[in-house]
């Protein structure tokens, strides 16, 4: 494992290029690596994602190779998408809340054995979400946060009066998410609604939410804050 510090860092770069280089490292998660040249040319500025402070040797030397080329390598990217997940899943999993009058580890324990069995090695963090704003009148019941793996449900659902049941299947439809990618900006894709529909309780989710929605709508408001706002990834059930 190399520890591409500052210094080091400046100085395996400045070699490759052959000019000075200035490197700074930033935790924005839309940010990986950017180089843009400064002082008139005589020197590059690099920003790399904190994640590159731990880089093993061949992700250096790939990083290298991109500053001079300019090709970013496959597996530089794949590494980097990996290790920018992990980071910003250690950031937001500090802050997950799950119990409450239902308990969303256990409702997502018990979704993943009766519906996925082993489909995942590394099942999405679970926490309760932020209420809506005041005024809304409409309601987002889960979310998928893909950069965070971790599913939202809204807080609306944590009462004595919404079915576990119902719990249950906003987090299979979420859980869903994290295993079917949107296609070309669809979010519920033809293979997503197949597999949402073979749910047997899709007919019944679908009835009792038409019967409640007004009221989820209204408590959504009202329900205490949480610490996480709600992704915007993804509706359920859009008419
Ligand atoms: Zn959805």
């Amino acid at each position: 494992m190399t520890h591409l510090f500052q210094d080091d860092a400046q100085e395996t770069f400045g070699l490759a290029l052959g000019h000075r280089v200035r490197v700074e490292y930033g935790t924005s998660k839309r940010l990986l690596a950017s180089v843009r040249k400064e002082q008139g040319g005589t020197c590059s500025h690099v920003e790399l994602h904190a994640v590159f402070r731990h880089a093993p040797a061949e992700i250096v030397q790939a990083l290298t190779c991109w500053l001079v080329t300019g090709t970013l390598s496959d597996g530089l990217r794949a590494w980097a998408d990996d290790e920018l997940r992990k980071f910003v899943r250690s950031r937001t999993r500090v802050a997950c809340r799950t119990e409450g009058e239902h308990n969303l580890s256990d409702v997502a324990d018990r979704v993943l054995k009766l519906h996925f069995r082993k489909q995942f090695s590394d099942a999405p963090a679970m926490t309760w979400g932020q209420r809506s704003r005041p005024g809304w009148k409409t309601i987002r019941l889960g979310s998928y946060d893909s950069a965070g793996h971790l599913v939202r449900v809204h807080p609306a659902l944590d009462q004595p009066s919404v079915p576990v049941r119902f719990v249950e299947f906003v987090v299979f439809h979420e859980l869903l998410h994290a295993l079917i990618e949107p296609e070309g900006g669809v979010a519920h894709p033809p293979a997503f609604r197949i597999r949402e529909r073979e749910h047997p309780d899709y007919r019944w989710a679908t009835t009792w939410l038409s019967g409640h929605v007004r009221g989820l709508i209204e408590s959504g408001w009202k329900v205490a804050p949480s610490v996480h706002g709600l992704a915007s990834q993804c509706t359920l059930f859009p008419q």
